[in-house]
């Protein structure tokens, strides 16, 4: 029987040259599942099908970096060479038993069920996952950004430069418009635990547009968040909107401006804007309750590019899970799909330990559990269900 698209997609493949995939394929495959995007969301996917469709499904991904890398110990960079846990794809792939297509994803074309690539290959699917995360703007200019490549190493010089007689001050911004402000709270508190043991004196000062520090997760959690930078001896502005950084001056809106060494800001985020898929408020894709892009029947979307105001790593694995179960059901697995149901799960890295924090969105007045034990099993600081303990695996 032929496959949905096969005829568009034999029409276009004219047109682009052939995309050489190595092949994976299980003579078994009921579902050609193609998977853009390498990050969080992109591997529990895989890590949920093959778990609940096991060889059912046939998967590919469409990835262009080398390896998958864990973005929330970017935090511990500055102070700790190879904080951050990087497998290659190639591993995954290996053990998972998928194809890797070294490329980018550029537009969908949903009649013919093809999706066309960076290097101008053409990639067939049955069913379309789009995990690509969001785009990463700077916002305050002449600021270091959070991932950004030299963000880490330019910190430490600034901290590092004690030729000046006054103490090293540094800005952490988070800018409105950004869901999950955790790691600047972090890196402001591992900021200072290094200066700490250093001797370096240092006058850290966080800027936040939110009203209260994490204010998602709660007021128990802005309590907390609030004692521990004022334990560290941090000064908390909130609720306060940097603009720019300019001959060593950190100008806030309606304040005036203040000398600082350095400035590290959170990026904000926007949707992706993928050729052929509607989008949303700020380029952020819409979804339904199982993670099926709205208006198709074969494209989902999951993690932090889909139009949910709260972009983080532990929900997105669960939009990867609630769409890994239906498109298991779909290959004949015998799983009833659920659908999305957010539960925020938070470690703070305070540079004295870490605290744990829940939070069960689907409350209506939800409250938040904070222990200074896990709350959840491995204590991953992205608690993905399938995620965290493949990763504690291979990092054991
Ligand atoms: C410093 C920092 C600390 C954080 N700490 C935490 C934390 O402690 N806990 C937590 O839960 N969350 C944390 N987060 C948030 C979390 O990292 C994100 O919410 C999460 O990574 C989103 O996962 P994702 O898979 O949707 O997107 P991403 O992780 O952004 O991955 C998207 C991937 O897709 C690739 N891609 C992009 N465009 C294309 C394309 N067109 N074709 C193919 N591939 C493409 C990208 O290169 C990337 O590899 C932190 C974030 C940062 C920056």
């Amino acid at each position: 029987m032929p496959r949905q698209g096969e005829a568009a997609y034999d029409a276009l493949i004219l047109e682009a040259s052939p995309s050489h995939e190595p092949n994976h394929r299980h003579p078994d495959a009921e579902l050609r599942v193609l998977i853009a995007g390498g990050g969080v969301a992109a591997l529990e996917a895989m890590l949920a099908l093959r778990a609940m469709a096991a060889e059912r499904v046939e998967l590919r991904l469409l990835a262009a970096s080398p390896d998958f890398v864990y973005r929330p110990l970017q935090v511990l960079e500055p102070f700790e060479a190879d904080a951050v846990v990087r497998v290659p794809w190639s591993e995954i792939a290996n053990t998972l038993e998928l194809t890797h297509i070294a490329d980018e994803l550029v537009g969908v074309d949903h009649d013919g069920h093809v999706v066309r690539t960076a290097g101008g290959h053409l990639s067939e699917y049955d069913v379309l996952l789009l995990a690509v995360g969001a785009r990463r703007r700077s916002v305050i200019p002449g600021a270091l950004t959070i991932g950004e490549p030299g963000t880490s190493s330019s910190l430490r010089a600034a901290l590092s430069d004690t030729d000046s007689q006054r103490p090293r001050r540094i800005g952490f911004v988070s800018p409105p418009g950004v869901s999950w402000t955790l790691a600047i709270y972090e890196l402001a508190l591992l900021t200072a635990r290094w200066a700490d043991a250093a001797g370096v004196d240092a006058e850290l000062v966080v800027f936040t547009a939110e009203a209260q520090p994490l204010e998602v997760m709660g007021s128990d959690a802005s309590e907390l968040a609030r004692r521990t930078l004022g334990e560290h001896g941090i000064r908390l502005r909130t609720g306060t909107l940097a603009t720019v950084l300019a001959d060593g001056r950190m100008w806030v809106d309606g304040e005036g401006s203040m000398a600082v060494d350095a400035v590290v800001a959170l990026p904000r985020l926007e949707g992706p804007r993928i050729d052929g898929i509607t989008d949303e408020r700020g380029g952020f894709i819409r979804v339904d309750e199982h993670g099926r892009v709205q208006g198709e029947t074969d494209v989902y979307a999951a993690g932090d590019a889909i139009d949910f105001p709260v972009k983080q790593g532990g929900l997105a694995t669960q939009q990867a899970d609630t769409v890994a179960a239906h498109i298991a059901a779909r290959a004949g697995a015998d799983i009833e799909p659920m659908p999305f149901a957010p539960v925020l799960r938070a470690t703070l890295l305070t540079g004295d330990g870490s605290r744990f924090l829940r939070r069960d969105l689907t409350k209506r007045h939800p409250l938040t559990d904070i222990d200074d034990r896990p709350l959840w099993w491995p204590p991953a600081k992205i608690a993905g269900q399938h995620l965290a303990p493949y990763l504690a695996a291979l990092t054991s």
